[in-house]
């Protein structure tokens, strides 16, 4: 196990490592010193650069921790997470009772989740939504004096979605208001940090496809995200099926959520708009893997294996045309675990073709300029959160090696972190 650095209050800790991976560049540093004080990256610098005296404890003449093995990256980002829900959790019954529980039991319970989400190395969670008010309660947790510890979280309140259609588990109709901009502003009023859309279906699998038509059209959805935009908020829609996913894209939203059958054509326009796709292979690989448990027969099994397949091929063609990727695990849907599901992703995106590198940095610092946070995380430069991962076990081997014993450092604290597999009820 590699050699823990001392926690950081008020004095700095210097690190020197042998791989930097810092959020955004493909191309890692070598033989790289980091300082940082309390939350604050105060000096990186790559091949050999040392960091200025002034920036060090008095007579500190040698680094904290020097491991030349070591690779050090920033905390991972979850851009899509639903903190209201029980991922592990793959009993319907269970499922369904859990959801029966007033709010603030609900609220209880996703508390409990953010110390563990720490200690894995999730620095941020962008909140998928839940109509409880679950996620906006965190955001304000995470924004108040009186914060636990837990990562950076954000949440767009009650996802919009159109009344009769998918999405009441989590959103509030846009019939209950005069006009989407009146809906957009009561998100906004409500806390919201950003706006979630829901215009589509989602996918049948018997059938390998998504069978609905879309909840909104083009102008529905250009409406919305004006709305959203006039109050300095960024959107992100639920879209699977290429007819609403053509909505969604000429309505001018920030990022498409899942994508499931989006086309080539589409890519290419995204990459073009700098629309962002978040492909949440996660839940759909959990059903693959839980198939009999989900009562999926074998026609369907294989209908869900060739929906990954084809997915795979698009993560590919949207990295080769140049588009913006982001990982979100999906967690809190059936049997994605919160923190553990966001490392399956990882690895789906890698075994799709991803390199270790691209896949890394979907996780940080592409995540966080895309999406912009108010809280500089994703990316180890100066001036951004001393929240990163120290790891004997190259994660550019492959990122599975992010479940191998590691070292979590958040504001400074530091937490001996070893991701177990079997443990994943959260
Ligand atoms: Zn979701």
């Amino acid at each position: 196990m590699i050699l823990a650095p001392p926690t950081s209050r008020g004095q700095s800790v210097w690190l020197h490592v042998g791989t930097l991976l810092n959020g955004t560049s493909r191309t890692p540093g070598r033989d790289a010193h980091v300082v940082y004080r309390g939350d604050t990256i105060l000096f990186v610098g790559p091949d050999g650069r040392t960091p200025p005296r002034d920036l060090l404890r008095p007579g500190q003449e040698k680094p904290d921790v020097s491991a030349p093995d070591a690779t050090l990256l920033p905390g991972l980002i979850d851009a899509h997470a639903h903190l209201f829900l029980e991922g592990g959790e793959l009993s319907p019954e269970k499922r369904a009772t859990y959801l029966k529980q007033t709010p603030a039991d609900l609220l209880l319970h996703a508390r409990a989740r953010l110390e563990k989400l720490v200690r894995l190395g999730i620095a941020g969670v962008r909140d998928a939504g839940d109509k409880d008010g679950v996620g906006l309660a965190l955001s304000k947790i995470c924004a108040s004096d009186a914060r636990p510890l837990m990562p950076y979280v954000e949440s767009p309140g009650a996802a919009i979605y159109h009344q009769g259609r998918y999405g009441g588990f989590m959103g509030d109709a846009l019939e209950n208001y005069v006009s989407p901009d009146a809906c957009v502003a009561a998100r906004v009023a409500a806390g919201a940090d950003r706006i979630k859309l829901i215009p589509t279906g989602i996918i049948n699998f018997k059938r390998a496809q998504v069978t609905s038509e879309p909840q909104m059209n083009t102008e529905e959805i250009a409406l919305l995200v004006a709305a959203a935009k006039a109050r300095n908020r960024q959107t992100f829609a639920h879209a699977s099926g290429d007819r609403g996913i053509d909505h969604v894209i000429a309505g001018g939203v920030d990022s498409v959520e899942h994508g499931f059958f989006i086309r080539d054509d589409q890519l290419a326009r995204m990459r073009d708009q700098r629309t962002a796709w978040v492909p949440t292979f996660s839940p759909v690989q959990k059903q693959v893997e839980h198939a009999a448990l989900m009562g999926w027969d074998k026609p369907v099994t294989a209908n869900l294996r060739e929906i990954l397949e084809r997915h795979a091929t698009s993560l590919v063609r949207a990295h080769e045309l140049g588009g913006i990727i982001i990982a979100g695990s999906d967690a809190g849907s059936v049997g994605v675990a919160h923190g553990y599901g966001l490392v399956e992703e990882l690895e789906l995106m890698e075994r799709a073709g991803l390199s270790a590198i691209t896949v890394i940095n979907a996780a940080t610092g592409v995540s966080a300029e895309r999406f912009a946070y108010q809280e500089k995380l994703g990316k180890i430069a100066p001036g951004y959160r001393s929240r990163f991962i120290l790891t004997e076990y190259s994660p550019l081997k492959t990122v599975a090696n992010l479940r191998q014993p590691r070292v979590v450092v958040f504001d400074g604290a530091v937490f001996e972190t070893e991701l177990s597999t079997s443990d994943c009820g959260m």
